[in-house]
């Protein structure tokens, strides 16, 4: 995933100061230094890492702190409110209305997918009951209508466009007046990324700006342009006033901080983030679950939407969840869910520590890994899978009879428990009103 190197160094930096013996001003301005090397090798502008550096001293102001204070936690909360404010604008995303035209137009320079990102957002409104349909204003690239209307054929939507006209302004208003008139919900236009003179793809977009009067203007910015990606978004923003930003790529191994310069130099909500080619490769964008992944504490939120979205069998462990407790059992049936969710490659990234330790597996190595979990489970008695997994670390010997009796290692069941603690020490936090904006899961 995008980010995910610069995720782990501010993870290991933050873990590293929080757990040695020394936790002093110095360790603790090492540990910052190190989280904007990280940030700044992966794009990130430096005025914004500047900024992030004080405002994490300002928080945590190591100088007056008193003796009791619990450092770890403050430092931990520090540098993850602080992340988050690097890509939460405050900006609050258009909402459509039902049984309203609402249109969207996109932005954004050739190649960057805006073609993909039109069908998969309509395809999501689609989904939620929305009728959507697509106008492909973009007269100037011969093809670009035939990829459009192959999209769309493919998702069942929709479209609109010329063979002939040439003039894409009138193309947009021919099509947002018609699909108006059929009272289409949702009506997206894509505009062209390219023309001979780059002033000429600005004009041509106020022009369309002002015949199809959109509700919503939507940059697409491909997560893998680096540094270029914030003059780029700032150039489109001056001139199309986009409300809103769709960061495509993301499941390259692009530095990505260009992406996050951007959001923050143009005080844009990104709505969606691509990953992946495919019509279904979209998710929402929510910066305190985006910011957990980044740094491998999973987003519990967002699997627990998602498990919800599937409607597997989950009443237990959700009622436990609920309750704060998660037993050993309740993994073992998660780490069977796993399996019907998806690519484990994405499942993984949102499963607090299973990301950590998936890293650099393919989907075939990490469907193996996933099984011997499960066979370890199988090879508790039923005492132990309905446990805390306490009994474990207690009698050191249960792992050794596990793992003989799994076929693995002690090391590998040992994994397991470690998994195991840190998704019970999640569902504690869901029990105690764990509320992303005022608090801070622990890192993994
Ligand atoms: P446009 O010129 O801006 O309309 O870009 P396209 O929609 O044609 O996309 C350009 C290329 O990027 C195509 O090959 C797409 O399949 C690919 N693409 C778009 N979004 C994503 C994404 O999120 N991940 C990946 N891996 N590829 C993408």
């Amino acid at each position: 995933m995008v980010l995910s190197d610069l995720g782990r160094r501010i993870n290991s930096a933050v873990n590293d100061l929080t757990r040695s013996s020394t936790l002093d001003e110095k360790a603790f301005e090492e540990m910052i230094k190190e989280i904007c090397n990280a940030l700044i090798s992966a794009d990130v502008n430096i005025k914004l890492v500047s900024t992030l550096r004080n405002s994490i001293k300002k928080t945590v102001n190591f100088k007056e702190l008193p003796p009791a204070a619990n450092k770890k936690r403050l430092i931990q909360k520090a540098v993850f409110d602080e992340l988050v404010r690097l890509v939460d604008p405050h900006a609050e995303p258009f909402k459509p209305k039902k049984g309203k035209s609402n249109v969207i137009m996109f932005v954004g320079l050739q190649g960057a997918g805006k073609t993909t990102s039109c069908t998969k957002l309509a395809r999501w409104y689609q989904a939620r009951g929305f009728k959507a349909c697509l106008v492909c204003a973009d007269t100037f690239r011969a093809g670009a209508f035939d990829q459009l209307k192959q999209n769309a054929t493919k998702a069942k939507i929709p479209y609109y466009g010329s063979l002939t006209q040439t003039d894409p302004v009138v193309v947009a208003r021919e099509g947002v007046e018609q699909f108006r008139k059929e009272r289409f919900e949702i009506i997206i236009v894509d505009t062209s990324g390219r023309h001979r003179q780059e002033q000429d793809l600005f004009d041509e977009m106020v022009q369309i700006q002002a015949a199809v009067k959109p509700d919503q203007t939507i940059m697409v910015l491909d997560a893998t342009i680096g540094q270029q990606a914030e003059s780029q978004a700032q150039a489109f923003k001056d001139a199309a006033d986009f409300g809103a930003i769709i960061i495509t790529k993301t499941d390259g191994a692009a530095a990505g901080g260009g992406a996050i310069s951007a959001v923050a130099a143009t005080h844009t909500p990104i709505v969606f983030i691509g990953t992946g080619e495919h019509m279904l490769d979209m998710e929402r964008f929510a910066p305190q679950s985006f910011v957990s992944k980044l740094l491998g504490m999973g987003d519990m939120q967002g699997l627990m939407e998602h498990v919800q979205s599937l409607k597997l069998d989950q009443k237990d462990t959700m009622k436990h969840i609920a309750e704060g407790v998660f037993t050993v059992r309740d993994l073992r049936d998660q780490l069977q869910n796993i399996g019907k969710m998806g690519p484990l490659s994405k499942i993984g990234g949102m499963i607090p520590g299973l990301s950590n330790m998936m890293q650099n597996m393919d989907d075939e190595d990490g469907s193996m890994k996933l099984k011997r979990m499960i066979c370890i489970c199988d090879s508790m008695t039923l005492k132990e899978l309905d446990s805390d997994g306490k009994m474990f670390v207690e009698q050191p010997t249960r792992m050794t009879r596990v793992a003989r009796g799994s076929g693995t290692s002690v090391r590998e069941v040992e994994e397991l428990l470690t998994q195991h603690r840190t998704m019970a020490g999640m569902a504690k936090n869901v029990k105690g009103g764990y509320h992303p904006k005022h608090d801070t899961p622990a890192f993994g």
